[in-house]
């Protein structure tokens, strides 16, 4: 029957009509077709705050509508007059003057006779279903603000601000600090003007965690503090001035949450309202205010959190790359300096074999290539370092232009070869063309097949074989180191081009290496635009492909 729009034909009084409705629990009030109150149920008599003695007779029309709704009312009972039952939401008074939004259905009541006998109206008190929605939409609204990507401040002062005036009257963020007391570092107030007590407090008043004040309690129990009625002279106060500065703020009502993350207490949040004296509201929180704040500071916390996450991290890797600089330079200068006496070595070696320092006998001369062989080992372990740590750098400058490759597979050839042959391993090398050029800088193109064809020698017993071969393609060149070596597993294929990476050895063979050199070599070719990748079964041979990229305009 509530909120039709066809006048009702009931057998009923207005009186039977309106105890019927009464059962429904909602606010009922009869009047006769003049408007004056026939009837008004316990419902209305609390909701009104008028006992039905009280009412009966008057113009309901002076009783119920709001100030702001007298007119509205005027409409409505026209509409009602014309039959049509009126629905919606209403300002309506109650006896104490104060206001509420209620809904609320009047329907005309007719005899049989079509002649108005009277109006029935319900209303039930939106408020509190208005009150819910806009706790609703201020947490969905601090959920957005503080899902922003924020600085530290910034997201403190938005979670002071946020709930000020829309949820309380004063807001204060508090963090421990380093010193062991917990400061307050963002606030708001109402009134902008008496922010500055807050400051107050903040520079003459400083909170010990240890304290028996609310703050200090919440961040040790982590549990909320809620305080619905505060007076100043209930204050624990250390002295006058203190006791000045609570009286200006005037909080009537109070509540503490922790800012709780990840079991870690961030801070705690104090939220209040004010004396209307004191510039604010009056309000007093309710329980449901204090579920809110609680809210309010789960959501504070992550994001301060988050904030505070971030700000280690990017500490944490200030300091990573510091100590990143710090090895680069010291591999630097280590390798620079031992550069300085091997070539002194080597260079003496030379001095010796061209006997300038007089005759060499046959076994000199063995132990003498012995010292130059290790000599160049090592002068290769130390570029390569070097190397790495220009290209990790940045320092490593690439001259690119169009390189021959038959002449440099002829310069690695004379450096590999005399070791090829040492360790008795068969060599192949297909004939390239002297016109077949490829993009890069023609000194890295060699180092990086020198780590290649030395890797090969290294990791294939004597009696193997080790081919190097080319294939001219449309759009690059692929240069091709094949070993009937060790192999390497499967699942190490990838990880041999990382730094420092060596797949275990069997212990009677000594690595000679310390793992940069495919690294720096799938780097060099990488920023002459090609790059490098394996192939290889263990125990059967690896095959590494070197692909080039062609001068444009070149032939295919
Ligand atoms: P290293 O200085 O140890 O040779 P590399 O970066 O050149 O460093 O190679 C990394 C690892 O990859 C080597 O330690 C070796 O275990 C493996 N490896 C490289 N080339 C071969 C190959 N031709 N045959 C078998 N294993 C290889």
């Amino acid at each position: 029957m509530l909120g039709t729009t066809t006048p009702t034909f009931a057998p009923f009084s207005v009186e039977q009509h309106a105890q019927l409705l009464a059962s429904l629990g909602h606010a009922v009030i009869a009047t006769d077709e003049r408007g004056l109150i026939r009837f008004w149920n316990r419902a209305a008599e609390e909701l009104y705050g008028w006992t039905a003695d009280e009412v009966m007779g008057r113009d309901v029309t002076s009783v119920t509508p709001g100030p702001a709704s007298e007119h509205e009312a005027q409409a409505i009972m026209q509409t009602l007059l014309r039959g049509e039952s009126w629905r919606g939401a209403f300002e309506v008074r109650r006896k104490d003057g104060t206001t509420f939004l209620a809904d609320v259905t009047d329907t005309p009541v007719f005899d049989e006779q079509k002649n108005l006998i009277g109006i029935v109206g319900v209303s039930l008190d939106l408020s509190a279903q208005r009150r819910a929605e806009e706790r609703a939409r201020f947490l969905a609204d601090a959920a957005r603000v503080l899902a922003l990507p924020l600085e530290l401040h910034e997201t403190l002062t938005q979670l002071a601000q946020l709930s000020v005036p829309v949820f309380g009257d004063l807001s204060v963020v508090y963090r421990v600090g380093d010193d062991g007391m917990a400061h307050r570092v963002a606030s708001a107030h109402v009134d902008p003007a008496r922010r500055h007590l807050i400051e107050d407090l903040e520079r003459d008043y400083p909170v010990s965690v240890d304290g028996s004040a609310p703050v200090p309690h919440v961040l040790r129990s982590h549990q909320p503090l809620f305080l619905p009625e505060v007076h100043v002279r209930d204050l624990d106060v250390p002295d006058e001035r203190y006791r000045e500065i609570a009286k200006a703020l005037d909080v009537c009502s109070l509540v503490v949450v922790p800012l709780l993350a990840r079991g870690r207490v961030r801070g705690a949040l104090v939220l209040a309202t004010v004396s209307t004296r004191a510039g604010g509201s009056g309000r007093r929180f309710v329980e449901d205010d204090a579920r809110i704040a609680e809210s309010l500071g789960t959501l504070g916390a992550l994001a301060l959190d988050n904030v505070l996450l971030l700000r280690d991290a990017e500490r944490a890797r200030g300091q990573a790359e510091e100590a990143n600089r710090a090895k680069s330079a010291f591999l630097a200068a280590m390798s620079h300096e031992l550069r300085t006496p091997l070539n002194a070595i080597g260079g003496y070696v030379e001095l010796l074999e061209m006997e300038l320092r007089g005759p060499v006998t046959d076994a000199q001369r063995v132990d003498l290539a012995r010292i130059r062989r290790s000599q160049q080992h090592l002068t290769g372990l130390i570029d390569n370092v070097l190397n790495f740590v220009r290209a990790e750098t940045g320092h490593l400058q690439f001259r690119i232009e169009n390189v021959s490759l038959a002449s440099v597979f002829r310069d690695v050839e004379d450096l590999v070869l005399p070791q090829l042959r040492t360790k008795g391993l068969r060599f192949s090398r297909e004939h390239v063309d002297d016109a077949l050029k490829v993009r890069a800088d023609s000194e890295r193109l060699r180092q990086i097949l020198v780590n290649l064809l030395t890797n090969a020698l290294k990791y294939t017993p004597a009696g193997g074989e080790i081919a190097l071969s080319v294939s001219d393609r449309r759009d690059a060149v692929l240069v091709r180191v094949r070993d009937s070596g060790i192999g390497i597993p499967a699942d190490m294929l990838e990880a041999v081009f990382e730094p420092f990476v060596q797949v275990g050895q069997p212990s009677t063979a000594v690595s000679e290496g310390i793992g940069l050199g495919l690294a720096i070599s799938r780097d060099f070719a990488r920023r002459m635009g090609g790059d490098i990748s394996v192939e290889s079964e263990t125990g059967v041979g690896s095959t590494f492909t070197v692909r080039l990229t062609k001068p444009s305009g070149f032939g295919a």
